[in-house]
């Protein structure tokens, strides 16, 4: 049987930054995920698209960086036509770029070894291969949407809304419920460029513009969020998710039906049905229950915990109960019935380490849309960006307690180590500062100085308790107009100083979402290149007594966060910024030399 430190069971994009995170701080991690690609909702076989705590439009400087970010940066530079099956290609390569992990695709965790509340090991099937085998680990991490390992191993765990009184949520029912939000089959259309028929089969629903009535048919080359299944009384998302798939094929194609013959959308002539997923998106099922649950007033209250370790700022999106069978989607003319109702988080809030632990299987992590929450405080949580974030927090989580040799909870021990460790690896924490302790800028005699700045962003601000913007407060070194052969930054330490690494971190403009997506409402918000603030090309000069003795030149960068490992005796470093992608001004928001 071979053993690892760290298990993540569920490759979504959560279970992606959990492992990254964990093997890139020394934990040999294994990813079981049953799927042959990886991503979960954001892959190609569901192609949702990664929002996170800002609302889309509305980003508030609030976009996500991190492990998250680095793909997404990848992404966006080389797959320019918004490819789902790309971004699954770049999620495998980001797994298979780090030795410490072993990727088991297609494999399915089917049971839990627990022994005094402790998984030991899991037993998983290999579908390509018809192999099943034994994998075991210190600690686990189950990122599968459902809880599926949680649940194998008997963890607490909670489906359904809580009663309004057990968190004194204002939102909540009277009286719990096992209702859920709906599961989800999208589709995309092409333009033939010539009309095309449509005739609905006979197996589809006849779907009538009393029940498509005020759905939001904004764009035809895509469909639709609210085409929702499962969570009511009679089918569970995890127990009838058969049923539900079968049922989303019929309404799907009745709605495309209606879209082409209704007459309604004459511009839809010339359209085709061309793709359609086969995995139902999942929204919710399963929540462990952590040390500590996660609830409406905390995200209302923008509350921040001592033990911040993610964070999330999506509105509460709480899906109307039985999706597209609910009774209201009959009664077309109803304005105040919705698919959804948005309830106001106004700014972003705080994720505490201790939802993010079983409270009773003292070895199991839970991420991405399982971890513990109530199910208000998950209509804002489950989004991907926010998913992911978590992810990072359990990975980093994962390996201060393979360092100590110790379990989750008694990581609550080492908080401060682990949210600087979540800083360092660009985790935005907010409100806590940077406090590193092996930055030479920080923690020697030196003097920065720069070609040109701005008021408020000065060549000190290069090295601030935060590496990006918040709020008004821009956290880094902006240049006048930039020059015909760029602008500067420089170092100079009072004495010689012996330097193995050179840290920089760019401003991939935190206001705006650089996701893939099926959707062009959502494309047309971005870019069409990389964020303009971001820097490009760069040069980094080193100096000893006077003379330089090393150069570093960066062409076609897009990465937010750049290492540069050199082993040097240095009196001073330059860097000089040549180009970005059409911002005016040179920015660097940090600066870190070790
Ligand atoms: C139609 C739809 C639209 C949405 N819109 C948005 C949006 O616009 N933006 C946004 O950010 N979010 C959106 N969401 C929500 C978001 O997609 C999910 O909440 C999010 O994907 C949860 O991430 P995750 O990593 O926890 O789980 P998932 O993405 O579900 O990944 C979990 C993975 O674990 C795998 N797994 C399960 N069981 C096992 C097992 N036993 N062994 C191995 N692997 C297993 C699953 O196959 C799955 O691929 C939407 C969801 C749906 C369905």
């Amino acid at each position: 049987m071979k053993k690892y430190d760290f298990i993540v069971v569920g490759g979504g994009m959560s279970g992606i930054c959990a492992a990254i995170s964990a093997a890139r701080n020394g934990v040999k991690t294994a990813l079981v995920h049953n799927r042959p690609v990886l991503g979960g909702n954001a892959s190609s076989e569901v192609k949702v698209s990664i929002n996170g705590a800002g609302r889309v439009g509305n980003f508030r400087h609030a976009m996500e960086s991190g492990v998250i970010l680095e793909i997404l940066l990848k992404n966006k530079k080389i797959n320019v036509g918004h490819s789902f099956n790309i971004l699954d290609h770049i999620n495998w390569e980001f797994i298979k770029n780090e030795s410490n992990i072993d990727l088991y695709l297609n494999t399915s965790m089917m049971s839990a070894n627990v022994e005094n509340d402790e998984i030991k090991s899991i037993k998983v099937f290999q579908v390509t291969t018809q192999k099943e085998f034994e994998l075991a680990a210190d600690l686990f991490c189950d990122t599968t949407g459902d809880a599926n390992l949680a649940y194998e191993a008997g963890a607490d765990y909670i489906i359904g809304h809580e009663a309004r009184s057990t968190y004194n949520e204002s939102l909540a029912p009277e009286e719990a419920t096992k209702h859920t939000m709906g599961s989800t089959l999208l589709f995309t259309t092409r333009d033939l460029g010539k009309p095309v028929k449509f005739k609905r089969p006979e197996w589809a629903y006849e779907m009538t513009k009393e029940y498509i009535g005020r759905r939001c048919v904004h764009e035809l080359s895509n469909g639709y969020w609210w085409c929702e299944v499962g969570g009511d009384d009679e089918l569970s998302t995890t127990e009838n998710a058969e049923e539900i798939r079968d049922e989303l094929i019929k309404y799907a194609y009745g709605i495309f039906d209606y879209i082409k013959n209704s007459g309604d959308y004459p511009e839809a002539e010339n359209l085709m049905l061309d793709w359609f997923g086969a995995v139902p998106g999942k929204r919710e099922s399963r929540r462990i229950i952590g040390d500590y649950v996660l609830n409406q007033n905390d995200l209302e209250a923008h509350r921040r915990f001592s033990d911040t370790v993610a964070y999330g700022g999506w509105g509460m999106d709480d899906h109307t109960v039985g999706g597209i069978r609910a009774e209201f989607f009959k009664k077309a003319n109803n304005k105040n019935e919705k698919g959804t109702i948005w309830h106001p988080v106004t700014d972003v809030y705080t994720i505490p380490y201790r939802s993010l632990y079983s409270r009773n299987i003292k070895n199991l992590y839970a991420g991405g849309r399982c971890l513990s929450v109530s199910h208000m405080a998950l209509s804002s949580t489950r989004v991907i960006g926010t998913c992911s974030v978590i992810g990072q927090a359990i990975g980093t989580g994962a390996a201060i307690a393979t360092k100590y040799k110790i379990l989750p909870r008694e990581v609550n021990e080492h908080m401060k180590e682990l949210q600087q460790l979540l800083i360092k690896d660009d985790a935005y924490l907010p409100f806590i500062k940077t406090e590193d302790k092996e930055d030479l800028i920080s923690n020697t005699a030196c003097k920065i100085t720069t070609s040109s700045y701005q008021e408020n962003c000065g060549p000190e601000m290069v090295n601030s308790d935060f590496a990006r913007r918040i709020y008004d407060d821009e956290n880094a070194w902006i240049s006048q107009q930039m020059a015909e052969d760029g602008e500067f930054i420089k170092v100079d330490f009072e004495q010689t100083t012996p330097i193995k690494e050179v840290v920089l971190r760019f401003d991939p403009d935190f206001n705006r979402t650089v996701a893939t997506s099926i959707a062009e409402t959502h494309r047309n918000r971005q870019v069409e290149e990389m964020p303009y603030q971001l820097i490009r090309d760069y040069k980094i000069e080193f100096f000893k007594d006077g003379e330089k003795v090393k150069e570093l030149e960066v062409d076609d960068n897009y990465q937010r966060v750049n290492k540069h490992y050199v082993e040097l005796d240095v009196d001073s470093i330059k860097i000089t910024i040549l180009k970005n992608y059409g911002d005016p001004y040179a920015r660097i928001c940090d600066l870190r030399v070790y």
